[in-house]
């Protein structure tokens, strides 16, 4: 708080810099903790780099105001003031990008952190947190704590110094967090868990759409809280959309993060394999048709791989259609129309993205509107960007990162009548 914004704003310049001169070095421990494919983790360091740098502009205009007054001789000032220690809990799946969410915006409003990283991939994040510490963060200002979770989290939540609760992950997690936080009165942002449908229509181009999101379903093997999760195609290009998709999950090349062209790596946990292959049970048993995939692949004995999975004859009541797929599964349904499939993808407790794939403008507005999520992607695949407000609705949580309301969480309005 008594650093200017000013001189934040520099140390955080020169963090995102010192990360972006590491990217690879970074990148690389990812990877190895992770396994998502170099390319995607090397994207992910330059794009946390970013996502600094943007913090550090937005600090500088965390303006207050001041409102016309009642009378001569009285002033009426209103302040932004840094809330103070922020909790962080981030988890895997995105090591650096969901620490520098919070940690840069906390910063840049003049707040101090406590990071609970994710145990899971611990290499990549303490890198992040030496490069904010090298830029010239005040000491103890940035701190990184590993251990168990649920003890680290009800102690820091609710110890009095902590005023700032912010935590991605599960569903179930943050809702515990969240009823944590009530009871000790501690402001919270809450990025959950996201269960995203993705709607291809009949004037859609396939071709397109097929491309996006084949891409954003198997980024970090599915691990993604914005992935494409509920595929429904407008009936009459079902098939077309189908055997292009699988055309393309087949080339995907599946191996080794750390080898040169692939595209899938294996899972990051155990934990994360064991219900994969649970789902696929479930979705099994409730009578879907296996298009592809539905195992881990031949000649992998080893690491957490699963195969690009495919299901046809879904039902809008399978638990894969609640239950979020964290991993390569793709459950194909059809539609008749525009309508009733906005309130089919509607009927969810998630609300994080949407895709919307067609060449009509009113589809696209009336789409943009009515479906139910932070975030809604029409014929890109593309939300989560620095610049963007990032987060959902309902059980997925609020507050939003990124964008420039994302700091508002970090600072308390103090309104002083003189
Ligand atoms: P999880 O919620 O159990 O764990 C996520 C992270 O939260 C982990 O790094 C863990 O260390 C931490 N965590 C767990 N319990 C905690 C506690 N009591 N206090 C503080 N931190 C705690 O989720 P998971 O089993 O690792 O992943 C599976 C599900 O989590 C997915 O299905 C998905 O819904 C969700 N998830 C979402 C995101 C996201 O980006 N929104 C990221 C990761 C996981």
């Amino acid at each position: 708080k008594n650093v200017s914004a000013y001189e934040r704003s520099k140390i955080l310049r020169k963090a995102g810099d010192i990360v972006r001169s590491r990217a690879d070095q970074i990148a690389k421990l990812m990877t190895l903790e992770q396994g998502k494919p170099l390319v995607e983790a090397k994207m992910e360091t330059l794009g946390a780099a970013d996502s600094i740098d943007w913090y550090a502009e937005e600090g500088r205009r965390a303006y207050g105001r001041i409102i016309p007054a009642r009378a001569q001789g009285v002033f009426q000032y209103v302040f932004k003031e840094p809330v103070g220690v922020v909790a962080a809990f981030t988890p895997w799946n995105f090591p650096l990008n969901q620490v520098v969410k919070k940690v840069a915006a906390a910063f840049a409003a003049g707040c101090t952190a406590i990071v609970k990283g994710p145990e899971e991939t611990p290499a990549s994040v303490a890198e992040l947190i030496k490069a904010f510490d090298e830029a010239g963060m005040p000491k103890g200002s940035i701190n990184l704590v590993y251990g168990i979770p649920a003890e680290i989290s009800s102690y820091l939540i609710a110890h009095p110094v902590i005023r700032k609760v912010t935590f991605t992950g599960s569903t179930a997690v943050g809702k515990q967090l969240a009823a944590l936080a009530g009871t000790h009165m501690k402001r919270a942002t809450m990025e959950l868990g996201g269960h995203s449908p993705a709607i291809v229509c009949e004037d859609a181009d396939v071709n397109a759409a097929v491309k996006i999101l084949s891409a954003n379903k198997f980024r970090n093997a599915g691990q993604v809280c914005i992935s494409p999760n509920r595929f429904y195609i407008q009936e009459n290009r079902k098939d077309e959309f189908v055997s292009a998709f699988i055309e393309r999950a087949k080339k995907l090349k599946i191996g080794n993060g750390m080898d040169e062209g692939v595209e899938l790596g294996p899972l990051s946990t155990a934990k994360r394999l064991e219900e994969i292959e649970k789902l696929v049970e479930t979705t099994k048993n409730e009578g879907a048709k296996v298009l592809m995939g539905g195992k881990r692949p031949a000649g992998f004995n080893k690491g957490y791989y699963y195969e690009p999975t495919v299901f046809d004859d879904v039902k809008d009541n399978f638990t894969i259609m609640k239950e979020e797929p964290f991993g390569p599964l793709v459950p194909i349904l059809t539609f008749k129309t525009f309508d009733e499939v906005i309130e089919r993808a509607n009927d969810n407790d998630l609300g994080l993205c949407s895709y919307l794939y067609t060449n009509s403008m009113d589809q696209a507005h009336i789409g943009s509107e009515k479906l139910e999520s932070g975030c809604v992607a029409v014929n890109t695949g593309v939300v989560a960007i620095a610049e963007a407000p990032f987060g959902g609705i309902k059980q997925t949580g609020y507050g939003r990162e990124g964008g420039s309301g994302a700091i508002k969480d970090y600072l308390n309005v103090k309104y002083t009548h003189m």
